[in-house]
This record gives structure tokens, C-alpha cells and sequence, in this order.
């Protein structure tokens, strides 16, 4: 009986413990992400993704988020994000292809988006950028989950 009950209490403290996966990303006044490459396992439960604009220039002038979708879709989102301008944080409202987002943020801000793994699937390509206009074309990088295919973005630069 003293046993069961141990097995039920580590089985609860794994729960209450579970992994947030802290993940930081800087972006620059140079239009530029300073990590190529996130990666989260499945050990994770959710993702916390902390984007530095380590910049000086405010957010209508080099402002930049951090988007993610499955890398398929980053251009697609991008076009629309575009359209939906600063105020909507270049991001079409409602775009369910986004899986996670932070706002545009200007030189010296931080923002924190945080989602649970299950908004990823195994084995698909995932790829993270900045929606602001002109910037996705260099400021992406890969999303990588379970060994998700590594050519994805190099496939899609050379399109
Ligand atoms: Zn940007």
C-alpha cells in the first residue's frame, strides 16, 4: 500500500514538473535572426520562445517578430502578414497557419510566446522568420522537432 502510494505521487510530481523548453532568439538592426536553428524533443511540453531585438531602431523602422509555421507556408504568410500591416504585427489576424508568433517588437524590447508540443507534428518541417515586409526572405531560420527534415529551408531558398 505505502508502495502504490509512492508510485502514485512520482507519477503527479512528473506531471507538475513538466518540461518548458526556453528557447532565446536575438534579431538585429542588420535585418538578421542570430540563431540559424531552434531545436525542442518531445521530452518537451511546451515551448517558450523569447525574442531579443537586440537592435536600436523602433518598431516601424526595423521592427521584428518571430513567426512560426510549417515551412511550406512561410511565404503564403508572409504575403498575407504584409497586407495586415505594423498594427496587426504583420501577421494576417486569425491566419491559422501560424502555429506561434510574438509581436513586432523595436531595438531593446523582448516578447515571449509560449505553446504546447502538441501544436507540432512529428516529422514535418517547421520554419521560423520574421513577418515584417521585405524581411522573411533572410530573416528565417529552422524549427527542428523530432529530426524534422533538415533540407526543408535550404529547398525552399533555392526555389
Ligand atoms: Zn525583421
Amino acid at each position: 500500500m505505502k508502495l502504490l502510494y509512492i508510485t502514485a505521487f512520482l507519477l503527479v510530481s512528473r506531471v507538475a514538473s513538466a518540461d518548458v523548453c526556453q528557447l532565446k532568439i536575438s534579431a538585429t538592426d542588420q535585418m538578421r535572426f542570430e540563431q540559424q536553428t531552434l531545436q525542442v524533443d518531445s521530452q518537451c511540453t511546451e515551448v517558450e520562445v523569447t525574442l531579443h531585438n537586440s537592435g536600436k531602431l523602433p518598431a516601424n523602422i526595423m521592427g521584428h517578430n518571430w513567426v512560426l509555421t510549417k515551412t511550406g507556408d512561410v511565404a503564403s504568410v508572409a504575403n498575407a502578414g504584409m497586407g495586415a500591416g505594423l498594427a496587426n504585427n504583420y501577421q494576417k489576424p486569425g491566419d491559422k497557419r501560424i502555429v506561434a508568433s510574438t509581436p513586432i517588437i523595436g531595438g531593446g524590447e523582448s516578447s515571449t510566446v509560449r505553446f504546447p508540443i502538441t501544436q507540432l507534428q512529428a516529422g514535418t518541417s517547421y520554419t521560423y522568420f520574421c513577418s515584417a515586409p521585405g524581411h522573411f526572405s533572410i530573416m528565417k531560420g529552422r524549427f527542428v522537432y523530432n529530426g524534422a527534415s533538415a533540407n526543408a529551408v535550404a529547398k525552399n531558398e533555392a526555389k
